[in-house]
Order: structure tokens, then C-alpha cells, then sequence
């Protein structure tokens, strides 16, 4: 009886962690700033909140959980083998949002990516490789390309 909360009420308290401010969250931001990247936290003017929101550049950046934002063919986006239906639903409505928050962006014509968590946590061990995820962001603000997955 060591855990008395029900699997809703567990994931709620997973989901409020979710949007705190997450390791690879901090990593990423931390090294935008000594790239020279000016930033805002969560801006909550622009669609979707950013956990990046470079103004400069009219770019929103995201890091996105594998898990909660069903990264595809990812081995962190498994399904739970319990409670597959609560689950699936909570995806469905996660997924959708972001789909929602793609949206407005493209249509405030404001660029979009989404730095994909197993990215950044790769880079966060191979610290040799810790400015190849910055070259990556550099080189889609330089580009006219709209959206893209990191
Ligand atoms: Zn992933």
C-alpha cells in the first residue's frame, strides 16, 4: 500500500511536472544564452507558451517529451501496458494541441521547431557533441524554412 493514488490522479501529478521546467529545458536555454540567443521563458503572448521565445528572430522553440508528445519511432513515445484507453485519449489530446499550437504559429507567420527531448539528452552525454544541437537551431533560424523537428 506504499502508493494509495489512483493512476489518474498519479499522471495528473506527471502532467503538472511536465511543464515545469525540465532538465533538458534548462540545458538547451543555457546554451542559446552562451551562443549569444536572447531569449524569453514562456512567453505567454505567443501561442503554445515556448519554452524559448527568440523575438529576434520571430522563432518559437519547444522541447518536446518523447513520451507525453508521442514522439514517432521513438523508444521513449511507448504505450503504458495498463490503462491503454485513459492513456490513448491523453495522446490524442496532446497531439492535437500541438497541432492547434502549429497552427497559429504558421499563421502569425512565426517559425516554429520542436527540439525533441531524446535530442537534447544525447547531447547532454556526449558534452563533445554539446554545440551540435545549437549548429542545428542556428542553421534552421538562418534558413526560410517555417517549421522543422530537431
Ligand atoms: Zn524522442
Amino acid at each position: 500500500m506504499a502508493d494509495i493514488k489512483s493512476p489518474e490522479a498519479r499522471s495528473l501529478n506527471m502532467s503538472k511536472i511536465r511543464s515545469k521546467d525540465t532538465k533538458p529545458e534548462k540545458w538547451l536555454r543555457k546554451r542559446l544564452f552562451e551562443r549569444g540567443y536572447r531569449y524569453r521563458k514562456n512567453a505567454n503572448n505567443i501561442p503554445g507558451h515556448p519554452d524559448a521565445w527568440l523575438a529576434k528572430y520571430n522563432t518559437a522553440i519547444f522541447v518536446h517529451g518523447c513520451f507525453w508528445h508521442r514522439h514517432c519511432g521513438c523508444k521513449y513515445a511507448y504505450m503504458p501496458k495498463s490503462r491503454v484507453d485513459f492513456w490513448q485519449d491523453k495522446f490524442q489530446q496532446n497531439t492535437e494541441r500541438d497541432q492547434k499550437v502549429r497552427k497559429e504559429l504558421l499563421a502569425r507567420g512565426t517559425k516554429m521547431l520542436i527540439v525533441w527531448e531524446c535530442t537534447v539528452k544525447k547531447m547532454m552525454r556526449q558534452d563533445e557533441y554539446s554545440d551540435e544541437v545549437i549548429d542545428k537551431i542556428e542553421d534552421f533560424l538562418r534558413s526560410g524554412e517555417k517549421f522543422r523537428e530537431i
